[in-house]
């Protein structure tokens, strides 16, 4: 940023176009070359001494000290100052004092005096009233920069506007020029970026109009700021760089820093941050070895975000401390707490990346985790068809053993029912005793059988029942079914196992007994009628009298060769019995 501004006393000579340029260069140069000016100010002063007009030494000084101002010279501008100050006084000219007064606001409104203001005030108060349109239009420029110095745009801008008017109704392009820039400046502050730059492009028309083609570029600064922020990159690039031609071929290094400060915020709009930050570091290098350190904190700061753009934290750390560190160079409890604010920040910064990177490589073990779950509910799915598997095989195996228990309990029931049919073949239903059939069954196996040589015959004992017929008439047919199972009853007990007994037909049964051997037959059946007629009946049985005929026969072989001869031998000897008496035992006399 430059602070043009010129006594406009001199407009009176610019009437003619050569003394305006040489004028207008004079301007400019105390713009672009101010130790240049300064130095040649020095000599013209010294060569001239005495001789020289006090309108020109006024001019001149105004040169020298605008050049002090814009180079920092403290010494040229305290020697501009005063001589102003004694020329005012020797030759009452309130435009010295003015012009003095304004030096000594600017100096101290960019040094953050507080009396600055004031300052530009008494010195306007000290020629407003002058009647020289020039000297009131360079009284209101001036007032209207140490307002936009101070920033405060609110009072500049009217203030502007009005210088721009006055140097627009004495022709001064140069002074249109600097009003403009002024009033770029002021907007600049109220971030009004589009007036601004609008303003920054009349400054320029009005300055090349003017000749001063190095304060177009100058400007050029100021608007390629607006154009960064307006998104423009590319535009603020090419201004910023015509700039900093000019300024590296001038030697201002303070100027190029700047430009270069521009370019490198102009890359990383253009998203080239590696080369904007290794722009800038470079240009903080120089600008640290120059000793500049009011524009090497703005510097920083720019520095600092680009670092923190590309991640190297450690520098936007470092460059924010330096920042913070030269804007307060003694160590105070704010600018500790501001550093801690500072560490702060980054450490939280810092953190944030670390939790980024946890939260990706927590993202990455999700994917994982749900991977490994897909995998588990797909191995678990696996088991669950595998134990439905076994289960509907088991189902079936368990099944299958049902049907085929159930078969088997069938067949069993069957089989016990075809015994049970059986048996009952072989039974006598009255009395549960085996029947005829039986009866004939275990005969025939037993004569089937060979005879062992010294054992006994087979004895075979029929029974018959004395007078049943007449005992069914007599108490009927049911108690006669009474005494039949009372007989079967006591022949249970008093035959034993070796023989078999049967009930072979109406009341007639038999006795086989094999090997026994008729005596022993005989002995048996003797037993058993005795047995049967000492029976005590039942006191309801109305029976007084119970009696059996038995008659033996003995399997000989001979005449009893079979089940029928021998069956007709003991019937023979029942026959005998019954004819006999009855309740008698008969042997079989043909089985001798
Ligand atoms: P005997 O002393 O000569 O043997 O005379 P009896 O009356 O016993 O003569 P017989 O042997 O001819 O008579 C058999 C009678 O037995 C004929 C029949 O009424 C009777 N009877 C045959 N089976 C049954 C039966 O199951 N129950 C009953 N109550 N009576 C029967
Ligand atoms: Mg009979
Ligand atoms: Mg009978």
């Amino acid at each position: 940023m430059f602070r043009g501004a010129w006594l406009g006393l001199l407009l009176t000579l610019m009437a003619m176009p050569a003394v305006a340029a040489s004028m207008n260069a004079f301007r400019e140069r105390a713009v672009t070359d101010p130790h240049g000016l300064i130095a040649a100010v020095r000599q013209q002063l010294d060569h001239a001494g005495a001789n020289l007009p006090p309108a020109r030494e006024r001019e001149l000084l105004w040169g020298m000290g605008t050049a002090a101002i814009n180079s920092n010279d403290d010494a040229a501008l305290a020697e501009a100052t005063l001589r102003l100050n004694s020329l005012a006084a020797v030759t009452h000219d309130p435009v010295a004092a003015a012009a003095a007064g304004f030096l000594q606001a600017r100096h101290d409104i960019a040094n953050g005096i507080s009396a600055g203001l004031g300052e530009a005030l008494q010195a306007a108060n000290k020629v407003l009233g002058q009647a020289d349109p020039g000297i009131v239009a360079w009284a209101r420029y001036q007032f209207c920069d140490a307002y936009t110095l101070d920033d405060k745009p609110d009072k500049a801008i009217p203030l502007c506007q009005q210088a721009l008017a006055d140097y627009r109704a004495l022709g001064d392009e140069f002074g249109m020029g600097d009003a403009e820039n002024d009033t770029g400046l002021a907007l600049a502050t109220q971030d009004k970026v589009d007036d601004a730059a609008a303003a920054y492009k009349r400054s320029r028309q009005h300055y090349a109009r003017a000749g001063a083609d190095q304060l177009v570029v100058l400007v050029g600064d100021n608007l390629a700021k607006m154009y960064l922020k307006q998104g423009r990159p590319r535009e603020a690039m090419a201004l910023s760089q015509a700039s900093l031609k000019q300024e590296l071929a001038a030697g201002r290094v303070s100027d190029s820093l700047d430009s270069t400060t521009d370019i490198a915020l102009a890359e990383a709009a253009l998203g080239l941050h590696r080369q904007a930050y290794a722009r800038m570091r470079d240009a903080v290098a120089r600008a640290r070895k120059a000793g500049i350190n009011g524009q090497l904190i703005g510097m920083l700061q720019v520095e600092s975000r680009m670092a923190e753009q590309v991640g190297d934290l450690r520098q936007a750390l470092a460059d924010e401390r330096e920042a913070s560190r030269l804007n307060n160079q003694a160590e105070t409890p704010a600018q500790r707490v501001v550093e801690a604010e500072l560490e702060q920040r980054y450490a939280t910064r810092e953190k944030e990346l670390r939790i980024s990177e946890l939260e990706h490589a927590n993202e990455l073990k999700d994917l994982q985790l749900k991977a490994a779950e897909a995998d588990a509910a797909r191995r678990r799915e696996q088991q669950q068809r595998q134990r439905l598997a076994s289960v509907t095989i088991a189902l079936l195996a368990a099944a299958l053993l049902l049907i085929v228990g159930l078969l088997v309990l069938l067949l069993r029931a069957q089989r016990r029912h075809a015994a049970e049919l059986q048996a009952q073949t072989l039974r006598d239903p009255l009395t549960g005793m085996a029947n005829r059939r039986a009866f004939q069954q275990r005969a025939t196996e037993l004569l089937h059988h060979p005879r062992e040589e010294h054992a006994a015959p087979h004895v075979l004992l029929l029974i018959d029942i004395d007078h049943f017929k007449s005992i069914n008439d007599s108490i009927g047919h049911l108690q006669g079914d009474r005494v039949l199972r009372l007989l079967t009853d006591y022949l249970r007990t008093a035959v034993d196992d070796s023989c078999f007994v049967a009930r072979i037909g109406g009341e007639e049964f038999t006795v086989l007994c094999p090997r026994a051997g008729l005596a022993a037959g005989m002995r048996l059946a003797e037993a058993l009628r005795t047995g049967v007629a000492a029976l005590v009946l039942p006191k309801d049985l109305p029976l007084t009298k119970l009696t059996i005929s038995i008659g033996v026969a003995q399997f000989d072989g001979a005449r009893c060769h079979d089940l029928s001869s021998w069956m007709r031998a003991a019937d023979l000897a029942l026959y005998a019995a019954k004819s006999g008496g009855r309740d008698q035992v008969v042997a079989s006399k043909l089985a001798g």
